[in-house]
């Protein structure tokens, strides 16, 4: 048996066990998954990875595993790179081409944004939110 966390089109969160991975989508195609708060057929999963069935206290740890890896990771980021804003694909497009001095910068870019620098063999990545410094304060 898997648990899944599962989100409804309106964010009501709710769980429910399926016999197997492959026990969700059978279910929610044929729509037997309904929200128990507003009976909504839209179900999705709330995680990208299946719950499988722990003790409270391991998925407690495994969250906390991930916070701190989160912490390290934005720490590493700011410590090393600059932080570049809303510049951040001209930045990034300017230094790969060779017409600005290479660094290593973060900021904020849009998908289409992200897309286009790989595309142009610039080497992005973008950060799921957890992971992904909170902007240094502007100098006014
Ligand atoms: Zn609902």
């Amino acid at each position: 048996m898997i648990r899944y966390s599962l989100l409804c089109d309106a964010d009501h969160e709710f769980e429910a066990w399926f016999s197997n991975s492959d026990g969700f989508d059978d279910q929610a195609a044929r729509g037997l998954v309904e929200c128990p708060h507003c009976g909504s057929m839209q179900v999705r999963k709330a995680l990208a990875a299946p719950a499988v069935a722990t003790s409270r206290k391991r998925e407690a740890s495994a969250a906390h595993q991930m916070a701190e890896m989160a912490n390290k990771v934005k720490a590493h980021i700011r410590k090393n790179y600059d932080y570049v804003g809303d510049d951040f694909a001209r930045e990034a497009r300017a230094i790969h081409d060779g017409d600005k001095p290479a660094r290593l910068i973060y900021g904020e870019a849009s998908l289409n944004d992200t897309k286009a620098l790989s595309e142009d063999g610039v080497p992005v990545t973008p950060l799921p939110d957890a992971f992904a410094p909170t902007p240094p304060k502007k100098a006014n």
